[in-house]
């Protein structure tokens, strides 16, 4: 079947592959491969220049992962302004200041808002849609690029670029030649494969020359040595502070909420921390992490406070007297730990014990044996070198018409928006350009 130019707008929100067979694509300026975020602000903003647009995406629906960000209701993006914003990106977050100045949270907000989705500014400067459904987002956006007669074809795997004399010309899918002068990467990072993202893109830009960063999960849960972190399986630790330790000095750290889980680590400030974790990892350093339980109180501090509960509930049970201190269930591991008979009255226990007590709440130690794999990680650290794309195009520097958008791009950032931005920012940069 030939598509014709009248069934663009029709076709323009389905995805339709199997059924359609597009014969002549050369009417066609600009193709972007994959639906993500990425590739659908990419495909809008080309399209609002009055550039006919197709988008190629491999699975049947697109923005699988969108779906699913923010367990399902999307952190939509952050309201912290620019020079804050670059330094939660790494390794190179001032790579994206022309994009960010083209395009920043309050355009994408102000795109939501006009195609119905209201949203909400949370803690930490998150914003939600007010539905709490990653859904609205994804029909808004798939609602602006019909507006605009882009095309979006599902089920089409993008397998090679066509490349001459340095300049793109197109792209093969499924055995099938699409013909353009601009082609937009966007095909996502590592994480999550089911979702699409597995890393084609990376051997797509490597045949057309580029170098790729090495991939690494990222924002991803860690492995621990012995079964503590199992027997607190469930737990979460709220107002923590966890510090990395590599090869014995601090990498980083950071305060908040984490999970123990049937294999470590997990939680917001484990994930954030994960980066230095990975990374080192894959030095083969010695990698610790341990979780201050009190950071609120120096050891004096501390030690004072023991004492004082210890001596007005003498009488008490040390695991009655540790309700105050610890959650429940944490209370027999950190006896078993300290090696404290939990039956111990408070008046009998010795300054040893206080000390070993204290030292485990400001240093509860776990050796890291290592990550979760790509399959758990929110984000993929590495991708394509920015060395290698002009940051005011997001154009490759080594073939002609080639451009790159989202996370397949060496970028990654916390948790918090951030990365959807970014996805945003550089599609419609790339499309813009
Ligand atoms: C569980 C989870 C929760 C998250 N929550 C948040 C959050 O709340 N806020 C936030 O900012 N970020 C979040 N993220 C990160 C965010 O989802 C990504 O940064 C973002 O989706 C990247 O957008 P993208 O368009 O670059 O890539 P993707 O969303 O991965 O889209 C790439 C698309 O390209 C397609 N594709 C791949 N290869 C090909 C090919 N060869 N041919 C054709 N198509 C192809 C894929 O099928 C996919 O549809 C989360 C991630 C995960 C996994």
């Amino acid at each position: 079947m030939r598509l014709l130019n009248n069934d663009l707008a029709f076709f323009s929100i389905h995805c339709y592959a199997e059924d359609i067979f597009v014969e002549d694509m050369k009417e066609f300026d600009v193709i972007v491969v994959g639906a993500g975020p990425a590739g659908l602000l990419a495909a809008g903003s080309a399209s609002a220049e009055g550039l006919k647009v197709l988008v190629l995406e491999k699975m049947r629906q697109e923005g699988r992962k969108l779906l699913i960000t923010g367990k399902g209701r999307c952190n939509i993006t952050n309201d912290s302004n620019v020079d804050e914003f670059i330094k939660h990106v790494y390794p190179n977050g001032r790579f994206l200041r022309s994009a960010f100045g083209h395009f920043f949270s309050s355009e994408i907000l102000e795109l939501l808002h006009k195609y119905g989705v209201e949203t909400t500014l949370e803690r930490g400067g998150r914003y939600f849609p007010s539905s709490n459904k990653s859904a609205d987002v994804l029909s808004a956006l798939l609602k602006w690029v019909k507006e605009l007669n882009v095309v979006i074809q599902c089920g089409q795997r993008v397998e090679k670029l066509l490349v001459e004399e340095k300049s793109i010309r197109g792209v093969q899918a499924n055995g099938l030649e699409y013909r353009a002068d601009k082609v937009i990467l966007a095909t996502g990072g590592k994480s999550y494969p089911a979702t699409g993202s597995n890393g084609d893109g990376y051997e797509l830009a490597r045949s057309a020359g580029h170098s790729i960063v090495l991939a690494r999960p990222a924002l991803v849960p860690i492995e621990t040595r012995g079964g503590i972190a199992q027997k607190l399986q469930g737990l979460t630790l709220k107002n923590v502070q966890a510090t990395v330790w590599v090869n014995g000095k601090k990498g980083g750290e950071d305060f908040g909420e984490m999970i123990f889980t049937h294999f470590g680590l997990s939680g917001p400030i484990i994930l954030t921390l994960s980066r230095i974790v990975v990374d080192a990892l894959h030095q083969k350093s010695k990698v610790e992490v341990s979780i201050d339980l009190k950071p609120a109180l120096d050891e004096q501090k501390l030690d004072a406070r023991l004492l004082r509960d210890l001596d007005s509930y003498g009488k008490k049970q040390i695991s009655n007297i540790f309700k105050d201190w610890l959650p429940a269930s944490m209370i027999p591991v950190f006896m078993e730990l300290v090696g404290i008979n939990p039956k111990k009255e408070g008046h009998q226990v010795s300054s040893k014990e206080r000390k070993s007590i204290r030292n485990l709440m400001k240093n509860f130690r776990f050796e890291i044996t290592g990550h979760r794999s790509f399959k758990e990680a929110i984000i993929t650290a590495g991708g394509i070198s920015t060395g290698e794309i002009f940051p005011k195009t997001m154009e490759s520097k080594l073939v002609s018409g080639l451009f790159f958008a989202g996370e397949m791009i060496d970028l990654d950032a916390e948790t918090g928006g951030y990365n959807l931005q970014i996805a945003y920012s550089t599609g419609w940069l790339a499309g813009k350009a």
